[in-house]
């Protein structure tokens, strides 16, 4: 006695093969029926006996495709429909909104076998790809997810790759990427000596000027990446000076080899059972683990740190390169400093011909810019440190629906998007700082794409309450109803969000700084509530920021900072700061007054002497704690912990000035002080807080958390002292958490007051 239903599914199922997978279940189980792509999620309609029906109903979030992450949406009872067999269907035009968006694949292991089987079509061939595997987020012009909506609408299949597309029972059939060295997308060198040369000419040209010490751009997924000898220290050092690039940690990409594959990562890094899990995620993202000693990288790779950022081949156009190269390469974002990823071959060489000295090019056309993602180990979990290629556009459900479509901009820098319309929101990758022309006009076709990708026109804008970032500039001029909101209450309300409960948060948020509802740069904050309710409890003794924004550039300022403010002498930072800092300081001009603990770090770096002035964003506190990684722990200094008149505990940093400053200690040991110092003042302060609000939940934010040192003391005294402690494992600590914060705490209030 024959039945039917009809379900859909969500979750990732555009761009993985999910269809075809529907297709073979349902002949295996001999339904009858259709599949077909409504947009953003897969309907289905079966009809077979009700026993046939479970089985199928049970292999279809069992069996499905790894890359799918497949989720059962609904499921009604219809009526039968005539037809003797199981088809495929086109796409349905409209849908349910906030359609999901693939993002990119690394390259699967079929098809990594297949490249590297001499006999096979593909072998070798850099753009191989299947339903598994291959770029999706990069490539889609507009939705549905068809062949003619992405950049591979200029490469008509030939007649074995059309015979693999139309195959149901092949692992390519509706594979949109398909490509193969006849029909598909093909490599060309360019450099100033030589003509250009194409295919495996091309990919050769690039290995001898890698070996020679040359520095190439390559036209990856996302976009340009600069590569060259890993072991080679001039041609690092050239890339250094070339990029204007001092000192910032450069990525390391190493070939995929023998066994299960890391055998050239366990070469350079030591590599936990976690790193190894994150290394080999189907995203490859880059992965921040500790260098061995005896590792053959030269030391200008990251200078001062004793970890790299490591990440294993994602495209087959770099398995084929690593492994002709045979070595660890050097992969650092093709942009100039500061801007998104380059994409397109004339941009490429024409603002990087002063960095690179030949092109690997390729003519896949790049839809939209994507940055490698980085994660790191802290605490236990490995968490994104950005989100990026393969991670992102994120989905994030939201607990409590918003009442009208809304886009959020984020914050200053490190920015991402968040786009949202009843449960679900999506996440941008990472854009870059807006202040650029480039900048600026990545920013808007990332917000138009996600819009359209999306298939969701916001009704409202959120963006941070400081009036004179580009974001908030930008927002108002949408004409849109907008909603501003604070730094610190987007990034608790981030950690609410990521960890929905009834109970009330106390959220430590600790950072650079962002502009306070008190209108004071906030940087050290405890905040007790829950989205659209913070009430600041705690926070640290301010002092006043030397020079504004110079601050972050210069750790000594906020030495000097500190110092003055305590009446102490630094002969050291005086000399730099000169007469004429010393009478803005006593005249108050130019000097804001902030509680950021992000400058504490660098404070504390400068003290130390490990960083006085810093070439990218949080050297000194990255340099500081390096150091601590050689030394045992050391003991705390414990900070006075007081109310203000307002009734906000502050704890006082200066008796940290004089140990920083204690010469007869090693560094280390300084170093390793002022992290315990800091971990205890946070536990502290909490437990006050718990004392007069009973609140157990304690969440981290802030770029100041990816510190593994502080965050793992702090999770430890918070853990022996009971308290729940939630550290964000889906969104960044830092400041690409703020865009998803600024939508929950927008809606959170609009709610309240509706
Ligand atoms: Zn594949
Ligand atoms: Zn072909």
């Amino acid at each position: 006695m024959s039945e039917a239903r009809r379900g859909r599914i969500g979750g990732r199922v555009q761009g993985v093969g999910f269809r075809p997978f529907v297709y073979r279940l349902a002949h295996q189980f001999a339904l009858t029926g259709w599949v077909r792509n409504a947009s953003g999620a897969v309907e289905i309609h079966a009809q077979g006996t009700a026993e046939r029906l479970n089985a199928f109903g049970r292999g279809l979030l069992a069996e499905s495709p790894a890359a799918a992450r497949a989720r059962l949406i609904d499921e009604t009872p219809v009526s039968l429909e005539p037809g003797d067999e199981f088809l495929i269907l086109g796409s349905a035009c409209g849908g349910e909104p906030l359609a999901t968006i693939a993002p990119d694949l690394s390259t699967c292991d079929d098809c990594l076998a297949e490249m590297r089987d001499p006999g096979a079509r593909r072998y070798r061939y850099p753009f191989i790809n299947c339903t598994q595997c291959g770029p999706r987020y990069t490539i889609i012009r507009r939705l549905p997810y068809d062949r003619a909506n992405t950049t591979l609408d200029r490469f008509a299949l030939c007649p074995a790759c059309a015979a693999e597309y139309h195959d149901p029972r092949d692992r390519r059939f509706h594979a949109q990427p398909l490509a193969c060295e006849t029909c598909g997308p093909a490599l060309y060198w360019s450099d100033r000596c030589t003509p250009t040369v194409r295919r495996a000419a091309a990919l050769a040209a690039a290995i001898r000027a890698l070996q020679r010490g040359f520095i190439v751009a390559l036209r990856g997924i996302g976009g340009y990446q600069l590569l060259c000898d890993a072991t080679n220290e001039e041609a690092v050092v050239r890339l250094r000076a070339r990029k204007g690039r001092p000192a910032k940690p450069f990525a390391v990409m190493v070939p995929w080899a023998a066994g299960d594959g890391l055998a050239a990562a366990r070469q350079v890094a030591l590599l936990s059972p976690l790193d190894v899990e994150a290394l080999c995620d189907a995203a490859r993202p880059i992965v921040i683990v500790e260098r061995l000693p005896s590792a053959r990288l030269c030391a200008a790779i990251a200078p001062g740190l004793r970890e790299i950022g490591l990440m294993l081949p994602y495209s087959p156009l770099h398995h084929v390169l690593l492994q002709d190269f045979g070595g660890a390469l050097v992969a650092t974002s093709g942009n100039v400093s500061g801007e998104p990823l380059l994409t397109s071959p004339d941009e490429a060489e024409q603002r990087l011909g002063h960095v690179a000295d030949g092109f690997l090019h390729h003519d896949r056309p790049i839809a939209r810019p994507a940055d490698d993602p980085v994660v790191r180990r802290l605490a236990g979990v490995v968490r994104p440190i950005r989100l990026g290629r393969g991670t992102a556009p994120l989905e994030f459900p939201l607990e409590s629906a918003v009442d009208v479509p809304t886009l959020a901009v984020g914050a200053h820098s490190k920015t991402c998007i968040a786009l949202a319309t009843g449960h679900r929101a999506v996440i941008s990758p990472h854009i870059g700082d807006q202040t650029t022309p480039r900048g600026a006009a990545t920013f808007e076709l990332v917000v138009r794409d996600l819009e359209s990708l999306s298939g969701v026109q916001p009704k409202r804008v959120v963006h941070d309450a400081h009036p004179l970032f580009p974001s908030s500039r930008w927002a108002r001029e949408t004409g849109l109803p907008t909603t501003a909101v604070s730094h610190h209450h987007a990034h608790a309300s981030a950690v609410a969000g990521e960890y929905p409960s009834s109970s009330p948060l106390l959220c430590f948020t600790w950072d650079g700084v962002g502009l306070g509802p008190d209108n004071t740069s906030w940087g050290g904050e405890a905040l007790v509530g829950r989205p659209g309710a913070w009430r600041r409890v705690a926070s640290f003794r301010p002092f006043r920021l030397l020079g504004g924004d110079r601050a972050a550039r210069d750790p000594w300022r906020s030495a000097l900072a500190l110092c003055w403010e305590a009446g102490i002498a630094w002969p050291e930072g005086e000399a730099r700061g000169g007469e004429l800092l010393r009478r803005a300081y006593d005249h108050r001009i130019n000097t804001p007054v902030t509680t950021s603990v992000g400058r504490l770090f660098d404070a504390a770096a400068a003290l130390v002497g490990v960083c006085l002035t810093s070439s990218y964003e949080g050297e000194g506190p990255m340099r500081l704690e390096a150091l601590c990684e050689s030394v045992a722990p050391a003991p705390a200094i414990v900070l006075p912990l007081a109310r203000d008149a307002t009734g906000i505990w502050r704890s006082d940093w200066a008796p940290l000035l004089i140990e920083l400053r204690d010469s007869a200690q090693t560094a280390a040991y300084r170093a390793a002080r002022f992290h315990a110092t800091m971990a205890h003042a946070l536990a502290s302060q909490a437990l006050t807080i718990r004392a007069e609000s009973a609140v157990n939940r304690v969440g981290l934010a802030g770029g100041v958390f990816q510190n593994r040192v502080l965050t793992e003391a702090v999770s430890t005294l918070l853990g022996a002292a009971g308290f729940e402690v939630l550290i964000p494992e889906r969104l960044p600590l830092n400041d690409a958490a703020i865009s998803i914060g600024q939508i929950i705490e927008a809606h959170a209030r609009h709610a309240a007051a509706r």
